[in-house]
């Protein structure tokens, strides 16, 4: 183990040392609409085809295309109508020569039939409301029907057999669709983490607890579980836990059946807390120095819980923005892996600063800032303003981070520079 601030080390290196804590958890039968954002641990493989039936694609009329043949305006044909079919109904009697069905976009192709004429390609609407030809009637047709027209035929989207959902495939909403389709009601997904979060500091009050002089509420603790549940976690609320030996390690063992656990400050170098103390008692934990802006100091360890297991910590640092900005780069990688993702990286894009960024202690800054796209179809980034680590508003008013390097000095306006976005969950 490292001694306290000994190590100074790069995003990646942090990344991928925390990284190598974290596997893919078990795969459990998940609801579908539970499922979202999760992965799917095995193949689902369609059981019947999709559509079953061969059906028509339009509401019209099922016909003998060869009986529309040199149909026109001027030249209809006349079909009659033998029975008026809606989606859901199969019809057994065979669509005869000089015969017609109604039928309604869904409905199982009759036999006999081989085309489907849409309405409008008959007299239907030249009708009164309320005049459709109806059994007994005839209809006349204005147009020739192409064999297999308007035709949605069995199997044409999936074949019986057929995976339709690969094996890590993240389930969206047209997975849930897709999976619906053919029957399912649940999924075997990889499960959600459950991420222990807990506060630290004396000063530190609950959300909704009067609030005593020299306090401030606690702002760290909601805020990092919003991410957790947001990047597909369970948040697990373990309260805020003084100062003290004991209260810390008391909310601490609450957190220990969680796959994960993460603690918001005492990890900065020379300050007053046990954090420290506590933590390399009860578990290993490494204090880190990471060459970022906001968010340099951070503790990475893991817990033993009673029954046995290694359980990562996550040590924020104390500061809401510091804290938030780390669990982006820390803490969303370690939910993904758990979840069986691979796709943690967040887009970034080229854009040009409107404001002078200064950079002077060689580490990688992350200001928060707002990126537009311009007139001129290019991306621009204006900072959100002070750039306190404890001024978390600003953060709130970002849908970007800056990604100026950790040996650029000063990015000027109208210089271009990367940009992390933080409210896209893929690359555009
Ligand atoms: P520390 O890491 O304990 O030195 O904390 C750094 C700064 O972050 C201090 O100003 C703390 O008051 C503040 N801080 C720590 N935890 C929280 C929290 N949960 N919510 C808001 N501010 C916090
Ligand atoms: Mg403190």
């Amino acid at each position: 183990m490292t001694p306290p601030g000994e190590s100074m080390i790069s995003v990646e290196e942090a990344r991928e040392r925390i990284l190598s804590f974290f596997e893919r958890l078990d795969a459990v039968p998940t609801p579908l609409l539970d499922a979202l954002g999760q992965v799917v641990a095995e193949d689902v493989v369609a059981p019947f085809d999709i559509p079953p039936l061969d059906n028509t694609a339009m509401d019209g009329y099922a016909v003998r295309s060869a009986d529309t043949a040199g149909a026109s305006e001027n030249a209809p044909r006349e079909l009659r109508v033998i029975a008026d079919l809606a989606a859901g109904y199969l019809l057994d009697t065979p669509v005869g020569p000089g015969e017609a069905v109604r039928i309604m976009t869904g409905a199982a192709m009759p036999p006999g039939a081989d085309a489907i004429v849409p309405f409008e390609e008959t007299d239907e609407p030249l009708r009164d409301v309320g005049q459709a030809p109806t059994r007994g009637d005839t209809v006349r047709v204005f147009k020739a029907a192409d064999p297999q027209a308007n035709i949605r035929f069995r199997g044409e989207d999936v074949r019986a057999g057929q995976a339709v959902i690969p094996a890590g495939r993240v389930i969206r909403a047209s997975e849930v669709g897709v999976l619906s389709s053919i029957g399912l009601t649940e999924v075997s997904a990889y499960r959600r983490p459950v991420v222990a979060i807990l506060s630290t500091g004396d000063e530190i009050t609950a959300p909704g607890e009067p609030l005593r002089p020299g306090a401030i509420y606690d702002a760290n603790a909601h805020g990092v579980a919003a991410l957790v549940k947001k990047y597909g976690g369970t948040p697990k609320l373990l309260g805020i836990a003084r100062d003290t030996v004991e209260d810390l390690t008391a909310h601490i063992r609450e957190g220990l059946s969680a796959d994960m656990i993460v603690t918001s400050a005492g990890v900065s170098r020379g300050d007053f807390d046990v954090v420290k103390d506590v933590l390399a008692r009860e578990g290993a934990i490494d204090f880190w120095t990471v060459r970022m802006k906001p968010g340099k100091p951070l503790a990475f360890g893991a817990f033993r819980s009673p029954d046995g297991r290694s359980v990562p910590h996550l040590g924020l640092p104390g500061n809401p923005v510091s804290s938030v900005v780390s669990f982006e780069l820390f803490g969303r990688p370690a939910i993904f892996r758990m979840l069986g993702r691979s796709d943690w990286e967040r887009p970034t894009l080229r854009a040009i600063t409107r404001d002078r960024v200064v950079n002077s202690d060689g580490r990688r800054f992350y200001a928060r800032c707002i990126v537009t796209k311009g007139e001129d179809g290019r991306y621009y980034a204006d900072l959100t303003g002070p750039q306190g680590s404890g001024i978390l508003t600003s953060m709130s008013a970002a849908n970007a981070l800056t990604v100026i390097p950790e040996d650029l000095p000063a990015a000027e306006p109208g210089d271009e520079i990367e940009v992390m976005m933080l409210d896209w969950d893929h690359a555009p």
